[in-house]
């Protein structure tokens, strides 16, 4: 949150820049005539240009209507400055991230106190990857009556959620896709990871007006609530929603009546079979589930073994460095990391994670758990039965658990159980191409990694683009900038062939 004083200073130096030409854009001269509506979007216009950067908020607000309008004129501003503005945003939210992926991973660990100080610098330093502009390739038609194009147009102003597990990292990549596709965004941010998030947006706000000229591109609420949510979602302004989050939030989107993009939950589970290179099935699968402490929805949450190779994976993931409880602290860590509503014993279908617990160090879990480990160990892993809670439930916690199958169908099965048809991710490690097509064509997930660590399913040590928006239950897939248009046909009718 700014002091005073830097209110203040934020004031004098927008308007000495706007003095000095280099600040904030002026609003376009008003047509003699100004339609109601306009027609690039559909969207009103906005009788008065809001000035709310002139107040210094750099896309901070306190009221979310006042961020959707703002929002909406920065739209408008971005429509002016052609495909070389949307560059130039996506460059200056990349250079941005890079730049201060140590303070900013620093501040929303310190913030959420959830994950790993280094993965969190490579997630910001991984926007570099994020697709851009260079994404939307208009679909190009010719024939005997002439010639039509299709572009991937921009929807307008979105209302964007984002989890607590990657603030910054989320709202960047939102920008980036977004702006990219010519869009304006408002972030609600999760009221546990929105300081942090707050603090980016202005930095990019900052420079986006310096550098472009566009004021509040990116808005967020500094203090989001739901009622915040709710006012986005219903402004006349916001065109689409994108959150990412648990099922609440994906519940409460597609409620709101507008089109929602919907990144929702999952609980990724892993097969190894009797083909898989168990050594390397080891490694990838503790990298994945120890990535940022078991945050990524994408990350390994549970794992099927074939009976007959079971040991020896044991043994592998013994050998790679991950820490194995024994039954009776396996239970200790369940009653610590599970919590049941009041009135409900262990029976109870759906207990809450305990938020205490959620991507927290392996030594934390281990001393809930009642052993003290190696200094260094990134994963703690034990055998459970394929019913155990730390299966069924998205726990988020460097802990692993590995159920014994004595079969491939049912280590298939077991795995659509524990995914719960959520269609978000799931690994395999096999050598056997038919085992890996009855798992992909039984779970319908929206990433399926082979012998990989989920990561390889976002561009990281794997082929393919990055986001940390996945909307797996409206199924556009991993967001990129053609997720946030609308497609619009241009016909020209004529003889127009040249052969
Ligand atoms: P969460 O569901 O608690 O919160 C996510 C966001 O939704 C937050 O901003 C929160 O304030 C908001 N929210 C929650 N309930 C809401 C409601 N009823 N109305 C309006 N807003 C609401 O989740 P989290 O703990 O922040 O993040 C972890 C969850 O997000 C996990 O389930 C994980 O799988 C999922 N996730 C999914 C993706 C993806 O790309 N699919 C990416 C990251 C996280």
């Amino acid at each position: 949150m700014s002091t005073v004083n830097e209110t203040l200073i934020r004031d004098i130096v927008s308007e000495v820049l706007g003095r000095l030409g280099g600040g904030p854009a002026k609003p376009a001269p008003a047509p003699a005539s100004v339609p109601a509506v306009n027609p690039a979007c559909g969207c009103p216009i906005v009788a008065k240009p809001v000035s709310v950067a002139r107040r210094g908020t750099f896309g901070v607000f306190q009221d979310a209507k006042e961020a959707c309008a703002a929002a909406h004129e920065a739209y408008l501003q971005l429509s002016q400055k052609g495909v070389a503005g949307r560059t130039k945003v996506v460059e200056i939210v990349k250079r941005l991230c890079d730049f201060n992926a140590v303070p900013w991973a620093r501040l929303e660990l310190e913030e959420t106190k959830i994950g790993r100080l280094d993965h969190k610098i490579e997630k910001l330093k991984g926007q570099r990857a994020i697709p851009g502009v260079e994404f939307l390739q208009p679909y190009g038609l010719s024939g005997d009556h002439g010639i039509t194009l299709e572009e991937y147009a921009p929807v307008g102003v979105i209302g964007a959620v984002t989890p607590s597990t990657h603030s910054i990292p989320t709202a960047a990549c939102n920008i980036i896709s977004m702006a990219a596709a010519g869009n304006a965004v408002v972030f609600n941010a999760h009221p546990g990871a929105a300081k942090c998030a707050v603090t980016a947006i202005r930095v990019f706000n900052e420079a986006i007006q310096a550098e472009v000229g566009i004021e509040n591109l990116a808005c967020i609420i500094e203090q989001p609530t739901l009622e915040s949510f709710s006012a986005i979602a219903q402004s006349e302004f916001v065109r689409l929603l994108c959150v990412t989050g648990g099922p609440g939030v994906v519940k409460a989107a597609m409620q709101t009546g507008k089109r929602a993009i919907c990144a929702g939950p999952g609980n990724p589970p892993v097969l190894v079979d009797e083909t898989a290179d168990l050594d390397r099935a080891a490694q990838k699968v503790i990298f994945g589930a120890a990535y940022d402490n078991n945050l990524l929805c994408i990350g390994e949450k549970e794992v099927f073994v074939l009976d007959g190779v079971f040991h020896q994976f044991m043994a592998a993931l013994d050998k790679h460095g991950a820490f194995r409880l024994n039954d009776a602290q396996v239970e200790q860590l369940a009653k610590a990391a599970f919590v049941f509503p009041a009135g409900q014993g262990a029976g109870c279908p759906h207990p809450v994670v305990n938020r205490d617990l959620i991507g927290r160090d392996p030594a934390v879990l281990a001393r809930a758990a009642g052993v003290n480990i190696p200094q260094g160990t990134q994963l703690l892993f034990a055998e459970t039965s394929a019913d155990h809670l730390f299966v069924k439930e998205e726990q988020m916690m460097p802990f692993l658990p590995i159920v014994r199958v004595k079969t491939v169908e049912e280590g298939i099965a077991e795995s659509k159980k524990a995914e719960h048809g959520y269609r978000h991710s799931a690994m395999i490690h096999s050598h056997d191409v038919s085992h890996m097509t009855a798992m992909a064509k039984a779970l319908e997930t929206t990433l399926f990694i082979k012998n990989g660590s989920c990561v390889a399913g976002l561009g990281n040590g794997g082929e393919g683009y990055s986001n940390f928006s996945i909307a797996t239950t409206t199924g556009e897939g991993i967001c990129n900038p053609r997720t946030f248009t609308r497609v619009r046909r241009c016909v020209m009718v004529d003889n127009l062939r040249i052969f």
